[in-house]
């Protein structure tokens, strides 16, 4: 069981990433559940009060659900080297978003 929300909120980033890696969805959604769960658990126990099942957009910088949120997975590259990758969250209903993430950079 999850100490903090921060803990359980590291536990949603992982699943994220898993997701990023090829992890099947059907595998993540169980990691999902669980993280569902222990957030409701720790709201009805009143140790947050912050909203949690809300994802920022990078685009538009708004808190949105989490089935309006999408990552959009980008090569990371410095200076022509690649470095890894970067996940960037849009709203997957505002064309303006879709748009923008394909061209946001976290570096430029
Ligand atoms: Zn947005």
């Amino acid at each position: 069981m999850a100490k903090t929300l921060e803990d359980v909120k590291r536990v949603r980033e992982i699943a994220s990433e898993l997701e990023q890696l090829g992890v099947p969805r059907k595998t993540t959604d169980k990691i999902r559940r669980w993280v569902k769960g222990e957030a409701k658990r720790m709201r009805d126990e009143g140790d947050e009060k912050l909203p949690f099942d809300t994802w920022k957009c990078h685009i538009c910088g708004e808190e949105r659900p989490d089935d309006k949120i999408s990552v959009l997975s980008k090569p990371l590259v410095i200076n022509g080297q690649p470095c890894g990758q970067q996940n960037i969250r849009y709203c997957n209903d505002r064309p303006a978003c879709v748009e923008g993430a394909e061209t946001f950079s976290f570096f430029k």
